[in-house]
């Protein structure tokens, strides 16, 4: 088989990001780029490289997602994370779990081992089981977050949901998404991101997906699979993804925003939020493309 060209392409969220959050949010997306290409570019996997650029944005406090996560009503932090595999359309996903520090991991496990979401005290389980990384559930509540939660502060900017699509050499899609939900969510809320067809998708024979944004609003239009849905007769994914986006807005409101690769390798985001950071990377760049508004 014919090598393909590798791309990798991930988000940091759909939000309003402030001037003096602009950098951090850059230097963010653009190391998760890079991590995620190095491993494209030796031949790996395109899930292993959406599983290491995702590990890179839940190790960075400017992103809600594993380390540095919103806190839900009782002040902790509560992750999920999905992660779906084109080629067999296998996936995995955890939700409302605490304490581990690679969400996306353990669903990548999952998803290797026995395609299942795991919530909660099962979810953690496993991990531990598979030898995954574990931490005291406090050790994942940064500085920031803590202070907003005690203030109660209305805060515009907070951080947001990642995700990432990676097309590797021998044409397999991965889509990833890893999020800490929504601020002051209930305990137990879970949202779209670790819910396969709304906060992500891929399919070898049309694309990959991840998104982000008001989860509520997301399920109900299936936003990944809808997206994925349109590129069918070679539409270009930009188009695919306003297409999404515009249909969330019609129907029922709702503000987020979404990646996409087609299996050619082209890629396409939109979002109806103030700002959302992506970066990306191809074999025609030196360096990762950065971005927190689109022209
Ligand atoms: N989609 C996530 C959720 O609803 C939140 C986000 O993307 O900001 O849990």
């Amino acid at each position: 088989m014919n090598q393909v060209k590798p791309v990798i392409i991930v988000h940091g969220g759909a939000k309003t990001i402030s001037e003096d959050k602009l950098a951090a949010n850059h230097a963010g997306c653009q190391a998760a780029a890079e991590a995620g290409w190095k491993i494209l570019c030796s031949g790996g996997s395109a899930a292993a490289a959406v599983e290491a650029a995702i590990q890179v944005l839940e190790s960075d406090q400017t992103f809600n997602a594993g380390f540095g996560s919103t806190m839900n009503s009782e002040g902790e932090v509560e992750v999920d994370a999905a992660i779906m595999d084109g080629a067999t359309l296998a996936w995995g996903a955890v939700a409302a779990v605490q304490g581990v520090r690679h969400p996306i991991s353990v669903a990548r496990k999952l998803m290797e081992d026995q395609p299942r979401l795991l919530v909660a005290k099962s979810g953690e389980q496993f991990a531990l089981e598979q030898g995954l990384e574990m931490c005291a559930k406090d050790e994942l509540v940064s500085e920031e977050q803590y202070q907003e939660w005690q203030e109660e502060a209305n805060v515009l900017d907070r951080p947001n949901t990642v995700g990432c699509v990676a097309l590797d050499i021998n044409g397999n899609l991965v889509a990833g998404t890893s999020t800490g939900g929504l601020t002051g969510q209930p305990q137990g809320r879970v949202g779209d991101s670790a819910v396969v067809g709304a906060g992500l998708y891929a399919d070898n024979q049309l694309g990959a997906c991840s998104t982000t944004g008001d989860g509520e609003s997301i399920i109900p239009i299936v936003l990944a699979k809808t997206a994925i849905d349109a590129l069918a007769g070679e539409t270009h994914p930009d188009q695919a993804a306003q297409h999404a986006i515009s249909t969330l807005k019609a129907r029922v409101k709702g503000e987020a925003g979404c990646i996409l690769l087609d299996r050619q390798g082209r890629i396409g985001w939109a979002y109806n939020s103030e700002n959302m950071a992506v970066a990306y990377m191809t074999e025609a760049l030196q360096q990762p493309a950065v971005f927190t508004h689109k022209e």
